[in-house]
């Protein structure tokens, strides 16, 4: 890790920022900038670096080695780093780096010709290893105005781990790690809540906890990657393959350790801080107070069932639509994944029962729906006169014979005895953790997860039973796909986050449209390249293909943590009838708007003009 004296040598005059500062304003509603009178002295940060032993750097870009100008030049680092470049957790483990390079406005890409300066990250980043750590960075920023930003993994489709001119918390190495076998009693309670519980740091991922989980033959609803870290999934609701049937991560939440914009250190539970308690398991990340631990339920294992197969058109694709709330009702979450509109329109199916009552028992819910595929749908077969008819009607019977052999033959159903064995299996996120397995030619020539290292803009919505029955519900989708585009659709409400089993605190902030969702299709845009014009053009398609998604449910909502942040009426389409609420809380925890990221809750209140932030 890079200390502050390690570069004490790259001076921030040197930095681009000095020249911009001179452009922007000087009032007392704004962040203050580096290179003003009133950024903080060379003896302040010193002391704040005194303050949390050490642990304050000034790193420089991941891709710097790769640029001559910048003083850790490394032409055979910049070769590794190239590679690695499209890795998730190479991004993760660097201070400042985030894994879409559109939301840092390309400050420094991987490539000689390219310009590299710090511009677009934090400047300054405190490794925080305890909650101490955490207060003095806040007390800090707060202090002195220094817009303050918070980096776990880099992973946020939205981009709101990485913030300009900013001090950044990193919290990547707070992975303490309690387990509670058998209760556990939040501070201020008088009663235990009975069920296996764990505290884990803040910054822990999802592939350590669910091993740690494994081991002890209890579960945790983490999300599909192994990478992903606690403090951004938490924070807005976090869903994964055990959702439809426990509920989202947010739900299974029991107390949150967390040092607030003044600088306290607190727990927020259902018996004190309510109001915290109740915001941060669902109303956003950075925006409320900086999490350094979540105690989550741990329910005992359960034996699982799988289904992985392909959906080969448009018309399966829509047919399977209509059909999972059927599975939603029975606690079946899933995912379709691929590009729909490109080639023959081939998509992957995979979904996973928990609580699987036999080794047969999603087969036979699911066997009837796929008999059913191919029989309703496209009109192809109905018409003509009787002798016509009854050619169709044989010709029918033994296509859709053909496709039913054809859809087993593709399709294959496996059985776990425990979560644990199931879990293990690599999921619809793991391109990632795969391709870090192997050797760095084929790490190469194959995909790592889609956009990493580059550009992504996700847009997507929710949709409800009645969506799915809604006549015009495959126009919707199908206008929400160019060829360029993948859907990933997160079919992972159901039973279980309509009527949570494990909610605390008589609620939370996740968008209520969680609570009537059986399904959230994406579009996912990924392009690489860093043309501003392809840019531009990627945002308005996203623009277009959002408000297709949105035509049959326009008072219905989307997953904050995967949606696109220039999404229309954001507030609501990300916490519906809980923005009012959210804003109040985030006005009386925060009055000062020490904590701030990119269409969270408040940020309306503030314009970021080329990277100084102002209050409106
Ligand atoms: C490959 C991949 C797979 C994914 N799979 C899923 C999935 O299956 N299910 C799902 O629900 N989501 C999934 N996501 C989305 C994921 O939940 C979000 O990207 C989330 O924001 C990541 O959180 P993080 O802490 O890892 O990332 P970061 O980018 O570091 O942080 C995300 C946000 O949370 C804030 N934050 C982080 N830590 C804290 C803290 N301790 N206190 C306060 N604020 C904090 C940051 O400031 C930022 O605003 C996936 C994302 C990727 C890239």
């Amino acid at each position: 890790m890079p200390s502050l004296l390690s570069f004490v040598s790259v001076s921030l005059l040197s930095l681009s920022t000095s020249v911009q500062a001179l452009n922007f304003k000087n009032s007392s509603s704004c962040k203050v900038l580096p290179s003003t009178p009133q950024w903080p002295s060379e003896t302040a940060w010193a002391e704040l670096n005194r303050a949390v032993a050490g642990r304050l750097s000034q790193p420089l870009p991941l891709a710097s080695v790769c640029h001559s100008t910048m003083a850790n030049y490394n032409p055979s680092a910049c070769e590794e780093i190239t590679d690695k470049f499209k890795t998730g957790s190479t991004h993760a483990n660097h201070p400042t780096s985030s894994m879409w390079q559109n939301y840092n406005n390309y400050s420094c890409m991987p490539e000689a010709n390219a310009p590299c300066s710090n511009d677009g990250f934090p400047l300054y980043v405190v490794t925080a290893q305890n909650a101490e750590d955490v207060k003095a960075a806040i007390d800090f920023a707060r202090t002195n105005k220094v817009r303050l930003n918070i980096k776990s993994t880099g992973h946020d489709f939205l981009g709101r781990s990485v913030q300009p001119n900013s001090l950044s918390i990193y919290t990547h190495n707070m992975k303490s790690l309690k387990w509670f076998d058998t209760s556990f009693t939040p501070k201020g309670c008088t009663k235990a809540i009975p069920g296996a519980a764990v505290t884990a740091g803040a910054g822990s991922q999802w592939g350590d906890l669910t091993s740690s989980a494994n081991s002890r033959d209890v579960m945790l609803v983490a999300g599909a990657s192994r990478t992903v870290s606690l403090g951004g999934f938490l924070s807005n609701g976090g869903h994964g393959s055990l959702s439809a049937y426990f509920g989202l991560g947010a739900d299974m939440v029991l107390e949150i350790d967390a040092v607030t914009a003044d600088g306290k250190i607190i727990k927020a539970n259902e018996c004190q801080n309510q109001d915290l308690f109740w915001a941060m398991r669902g109303g956003g990340g950075s925006t409320f107070a900086v999490a350094t631990a979540y105690t989550m339920q741990a329910p005992r294992t359960v034996p699982t069932a799988r289904y992985r197969g392909r959906l080969n058109n448009w018309d399966e694709i829509v047919y399977m639509h209509k059909q999972w709330p059927k599975l939603a009702a029975l606690g079946v979450s899933g995912y379709i994944n691929g590009y729909p509109a490109r080639g023959n329109g081939g998509v992957s199916l995979e979904m996973t029962m928990p609580n699987a009552t036999s080794d047969r028992a999603l087969e036979v819910v699911l066997d009837p729906i796929l008999a059913g595929m191919g029989r309703e749908g496209s009109g192809r077969d109905r018409g003509g006169d009787r002798d016509d008819n009854d050619e169709r009607r044989s010709k029918r019977s033994s296509t859709s014979a053909r496709r039913r052999r054809s859809l087993a033959n593709r399709g294959s159903y496996s059985y776990f005895k425990t979560w644990a064995e199931a879990s293990v299996q690599p999921g619809v996120y793991d391109a990632d953790e795969q391709e870090e397995r192997r050797d760095l030619e084929r790490r190469q020539a194959r995909a790592s997860f889609p956009g990493t290292g580059s550009n992504k803009i996700i847009t997507s919505w929710m949709w409800s039973t009645e969506d799915c029955a809604h006549p015009n519900m495959a126009a919707a989708l199908k206008g929400a796909f160019d060829t360029d585009t993948q859907l990933l659709n997160d079919m992972t409400m159901g039973v279980g986050t309509w009527k949570t089993p494990y909610m605390r605190g008589g609620g939370n902030a996740v968008n209520p449209a969680f609570r009537t969702a059986t399904m959230r299709p994406a579009a996912e845009l990924q392009w690489s390249g860093t043309n501003p014009a392809t840019l531009k053009k990627k945002e308005a398609d996203a623009l277009r293909f959002g408000t297709s998604l949105r035509s049959i449910a326009p008072n219905g909502g989307t997953y904050a943590n995967e949606a696109d942040p220039n999404s229309p009426d954001w507030q609501h389409a990300f916490w519906g009838s809980n923005y009012e609420r959210l804003f109040a809380i985030k006005k009386s925890v925060d009055p000062e708007g020490v904590f701030y990221c990119r269409a969270c809750v408040g940020s309306e209140l503030w314009s970021d003009n080329d990277g100084q932030l102002c209050k409106n």
